[in-house]
């Protein structure tokens, strides 16, 4: 039997949406806490970074391993049926990655991609340095 009603499972579901967007809120606090000037979802960007350096113009994506196929990442295990299918839908989500990058580029902006697992293993000091020597 559900016992949820309508509005907690409204509420749950708000609740699972928000906490996937973790990653990119855990970068946006590590990057205020050392003084860069963030802001974030900037709609009208190509591809619309995840965060925006305004004042260097600096564009960060924050790329799910899995969906962004992150090189030798173990949660870019690729599954082991309908390969072709999902092959496909790799093959896609890297050729849009790389027109949006190019787009941003053409429009003088700088742009870094931060993986979720560099944000779940902290690797903040590395993202950083990344950012700076972008
Ligand atoms: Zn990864």
């Amino acid at each position: 039997m559900d016992v949820l009603t309508k509005e907690q499972r409204r509420r749950n579901m708000q609740a699972i949406r928000k906490e996937r967007t973790t990653p990119e809120r855990v970068l946006e606090a590590e990057l205020r806490r050392r003084r860069f000037r963030v802001t974030c979802n900037l709609k009208d960007l190509p591809g619309r970074p995840d965060l925006v350096l305004p004042a260097r113009k600096v564009a960060v994506f924050v790329h799910g391993c899995f969906w962004h196929r992150h090189a030798r990442c173990r949660f870019a295990a690729s599954p082991a049926t309908n390969r072709e299918f999902w092959a496909a839908k790799f093959e896609a989500n890297r050729k849009r990655d790389q027109r949006k990058s190019a787009e941003l580029r053409a429009l003088g902006w700088r742009v870094v991609v931060v993986w979720e697992c560099e944000i779940r293993r902290q690797s903040f000091p590395e993202i950083v340095s990344r950012i700076r020597s972008a």
